[in-house]
């Protein structure tokens, strides 16, 4: 029993786990994004390759995802926007986006990151296309007594310094 990373406040085992493991479709982009953020956070590389839409899925590496996934523990995500998107999706419409900003650590550093997302209907399946980064800066190292870093009101100590 685990809350899902994507900062849901559901059960992981019904969240995105299901999208992941490929017994439910995700229904609009943001639900995409939520599982490829999920997948990171619990280093499910195959997955974050796999929801690569195909032409941006040529430059990916699953050695790259993997070894990234594993130096890198993501702390928190926060969806600012999401584009509407049609249902009966069509490839002459302007391509669905999800902005969004995570926190992650990364060899005992902290950064943020905001990115604004792509993401295409492909053969009935939500696939991530690229991204435009707003922002990706490092953090500065909270006490354990400061408020959290990843802005959820907490104190740092009872939030992202354990996880
Ligand atoms: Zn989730
Ligand atoms: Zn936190």
């Amino acid at each position: 029993m685990s809350l899902c990373p994507c900062g849901s406040n559901i059960e992981f085992s019904t969240c995105c786990l299901p999208i992941i493991n490929g017994d439910v479709k995700a229904s609009s982009p943001e639900q995409l994004m939520r599982s490829r953020y999920s997948a990171y956070a619990k280093k499910i590389s195959r997955y974050i390759f796999d929801s690569y839409e195909k032409i941006s899925k040529k430059e990916q590496s699953l050695d790259d995802i993997c070894s990234w996934a594993n130096e890198t523990q993501w702390l928190s995500l926060i969806i600012n926007h999401t584009s509407s998107f049609e249902q009966d999706y069509s490839p002459s419409h302007p391509l669905p986006t999800v902005d969004f900003t995570a926190f992650y650590r990364h060899e005992k550093r902290f950064f943020r990151m905001r990115e604004n997302s792509r993401f295409v209907l492909e053969d009935l399946h939500w696939r991530y296309v690229d991204a435009d980064t707003a922002e990706h800066i490092e953090l500065p190292t909270p006490s354990r007594n400061d408020l959290c870093i990843c802005q959820s009101g907490k104190k740092f100590k009872r939030c992202c310094a354990n996880k």
